[in-house]
C-alpha cells in the first residue's frame, strides 16, 4: 500500500528490512546499543561489526540511550548507508506514557534522517516484538507520527518505508494509513 504527502512516498509492504534500499533504516534496538534479539540482531548480523564500534563509542561518550531518543550510526555492509537506532517503549499496560514515547521514538528519527539531509528511511515496527506493544495501537502510532511530520515539517526525506514482517502487522499498518486517507478526503 503506498500514498504520497506533499512530495514523499509512504508505503508498507511486507519485507525483511536488512535488505531495504533506502538511504536509512531504523534499527528499534534497547537502550545499551549492544545488540539483541528480533530486528536488532538481525541488523547487527547483516550489516556487520563497523554498527557496533559506532554504537560503543556512543554509549562511551554519552550514555545509554533513553527510550524516544535516536542516533544515527554508519550501515556498514547493508544496502542503507545509514542505520538509525532508536528505542520504542517496553508495553506495560499504557499506563506509562507509552504512546508519547513511541510518538518520540518514530518523530526523533525522521527528524534525524532530515538533518542528515537524507531522501528515504524504512521502519521496523517499534516495540511490537519483544517490547509487547500491541500492534493495532502502535501501527496507528507509527502511521500518524509520519504522516504528521510530512505535512508539517520541512524535510529532505522523498520516501517512508515501513517494513513488517508478518501480514497481521501488515494489515494493521494499512488500516491505520487507510484511516488516514478516508479523515483527509473528508
Ligand atoms: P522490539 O524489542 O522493539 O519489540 P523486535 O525486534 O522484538 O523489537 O520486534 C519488532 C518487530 O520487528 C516485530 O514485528 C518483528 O516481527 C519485526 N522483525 C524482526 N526481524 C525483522 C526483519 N529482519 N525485518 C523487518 N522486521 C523484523
Amino acid at each position: 500500500m503506498e500514498v504520497t504527502i506533499r512530495k514523499t512516498k509512504v508505503s508498507i509492504i511486507q519485507a525483511d528490512i536488512t535488505k531495504q534500499a533506502t538511504e536509512a533504516i531504523v534499527n528499534a534496538a534497547n537502550p545499551s546499543l549492544m545488540g539483541g534479539g528480533g530486528v536488532d540482531g538481525a541488523i547487527h548480523r547483516a550489516g556487520g561489526p563497523a554498527i557496533l564500534q559506532e554504537c560503543k563509542r556512543i554509549v562511551a561518550r554519552q550514555g545509554k540511550l533513553p527510550t524516544g531518543k535516536a542516533v544515527v550510526t554508519t550501515g556498514g555492509n547493508l544496502k542503507a548507508r545509514y542505520v538509525i537506532h532508536t528505542v520504542g517503549p517496553i508495553w506495560h499496560g499504557g499506563g506509562g506514557n507509552e504512546g508519547e514515547l513511541l510518538r518520540s521514538a518514530y518523530y526523533e528519527c525522521l527528524k534525524l534522517a532530515s538533518v542528515n539531509k537524507l531522501a528515504s528511511i524504512s521502519f521496523p515496527s517499534i516495540s511490537t516484538g519483544a517490547y509487547g506493544y500491541p500492534v493495532g495501537e502502535a501501527a496507528e502510532i507509527a502511521v500518524s507520527t509520519a504522516v504528521s511530520f510530512l505535512k508539517e515539517q520541512a524535510t529532505s526525506l522523498r520516501e517512508v518505508v515501513f517494513v513488517v514482517f508478518d501480514s497481521r502487522t501488515y494489515q494493521s499498518y494499512c488500516s491505520a494509513l487507510q484511516v488516514y486517507l478516508d479523515g483527509s478526503k473528508a
